[in-house]
């Protein structure tokens, strides 16, 4: 059969879509680019926002409009919303969130098994979701109940993934010609918490660290709790990206106390701390919701404050939206869309000031980039963008396509949100 998969939302729903690809090859089937040329679509769905859900929809819609015979709708939204999932045009299967790990083995009527899939290599999807990084998942669900989020109540309980069957998904990336691994999870930072004896996320990163030859290990969103010094100590390793994304939300104790957020301004302030006091060039990213309910216009003011406080390297900002079925919606104080969007706005010049003023720390410096894109220019060679492992976005040219390969490049010039570098050597 020729299968499409695609995917809305998170890296873990990548990583998962990357997966499925692994065990439809292993049972000898072929993933297409486009879902024209297929018999069946997985559409890993995705409800964080309204406009997720509503991207969700479209891609399924394309699908069947492509002609394919059977779409089975997977992921976030499908799980919330199975009965509208199912009455979309050509949707055959909805399979919730619980039951994604069997999809293929279901969807094949093969018993799970005979997916022995140690010898099928990762190969980067065909068509729009062709990732050089590969996202691995290490660990699923939520217990937490941050009151704006849906993701817990869609992803289930926090549940971590056995070291094996991680190092299984990084050996197949590797032999795959993968130079980056991102790990990543709902509350990756919670990893190894369901385990007897309890392990630390800690723990997994330094067996990765020790056991394969990952060029480049790079760790997705971590909540910002569960983290200990001794976390900040795994960075002696170079192999580990300097990047730490610290979903903060907001910068105001009282609206993170509405958010039930584990976290407040002096421990979030004392983790970063932490982190560049061990790795002083670390880039700290973030996210913030804007017009969070009861958010007044002192909250947001003391928000915008912490945040230029706190020196990110970047951020990204969510206007907030509320969720059917989050405590967050049933809550007083709605702030009106208008005031929600104009602090977006503001939120977003601090973020672009503090960016710039971190991107230009490094010109001049020389940094190792993985080149995610490479088109030709003809005879004058090849234009090239990547990212270093500090999260920086490099613009380049080179006589050679050196798409998916490692180079030192000397940062000249800063380039709108990104810089502009040489090759060294
Ligand atoms: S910790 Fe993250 S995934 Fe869990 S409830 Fe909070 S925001 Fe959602």
């Amino acid at each position: 059969m020729k299968i499409y998969l695609d995917t809305i939302g998170c890296r873990l729903n990548q990583s998962e879509i990357e997966r499925m690809s692994r065990q439809f090859r292993a049972a000898g089937h072929e993933i297409v680019a486009r879902p024209e040329a297929a018999d069946l679509a997985v559409v890993n769905t995705c409800a964080v926002t309204t406009q997720a859900a509503a991207d969700s929809r479209k891609v399924i819609r394309r699908a069947a409009r492509a002609g394919v015979e059977e779409v089975i709708a997977t992921g976030c939204w499908a799980t919330l919303e199975p009965e509208a999932a199912a009455a979309l045009p050509g949707v055959r299967r909805v399979v919730p969130n619980p039951r994604k790990e069997a999809l293929v083995p279901e969807v094949l009527h093969l018993p799970p098994e005979v997916f022995d899939l140690e010898p099928v290599e990762r190969q980067p999807l065909p068509g729009a979701r062709l990732r050089t990084r590969a996202f691995i998942k290490a660990q699923d669900g939520c217990d937490n109940r941050c009151t704006f989020c849906i993701t817990t109540i869609a992803r289930g309980p926090a549940r971590s993934r056995p070291v094996e069957a991680v190092t299984e998904d990084i050996a197949a990336a590797l032999a795959g010609g993968a130079q980056e691994i991102v790990l990543t999870g709902v509350h990756l930072g919670s990893w190894g918490a369901d385990f007897s004896p309890r392990r630390h996320l800690r723990h997994l990163v330094e067996h990765i660290l020790t056991h394969t030859t990952v060029p480049r290990l790079r760790l997705s969103s971590l909540e910002p709790w569960n983290l200990d010094a001794a976390f900040f100590e795994l960075w002696q390793e170079p192999r580990l990206c300097r990047h730490l994304h610290l979903p903060l939300q907001s910068g105001c104790d009282a609206t993170l106390r509405r958010m039930a957020r584990k976290t407040t301004r002096k421990s979030f302030a004392a983790l970063v701390e932490a982190a560049r006091k061990v790795a002083p060039d670390i880039a700290i990213t973030t996210d913030i919701i804007v017009g969070f309910p009861g958010e007044s216009e002192d909250e947001f003011e003391a928000s915008l404050d912490f945040v230029r406080r706190m020196e990110f390297a970047a951020g990204h900002v969510f206007t907030y939206s509320p969720r059917p079925g989050t405590a967050a919606a049933r809550m007083k104080g709605q702030v009106p869309h208008a005031v929600r969007k104009a602090r977006n706005a503001r939120m977003q010049a601090v973020f672009a000031e503090s960016g710039a003023r971190y991107r230009a720390r490094f010109l001049g410096a020389t940094r190792q980039v993985l080149w995610e894109s490479a088109v030709s220019l003809g005879p004058e060679g090849w234009t090239l963008s990547g990212l270093t492992d500090n999260y920086l976005r490099v613009h380049a040219q080179a006589p050679q396509n050196l798409w998916n390969r490692l180079s030192a490049v000397r940062l000249t010039a800063l380039e709108g949100g990104a810089l502009r570098g040489v090759l060294a050597g």
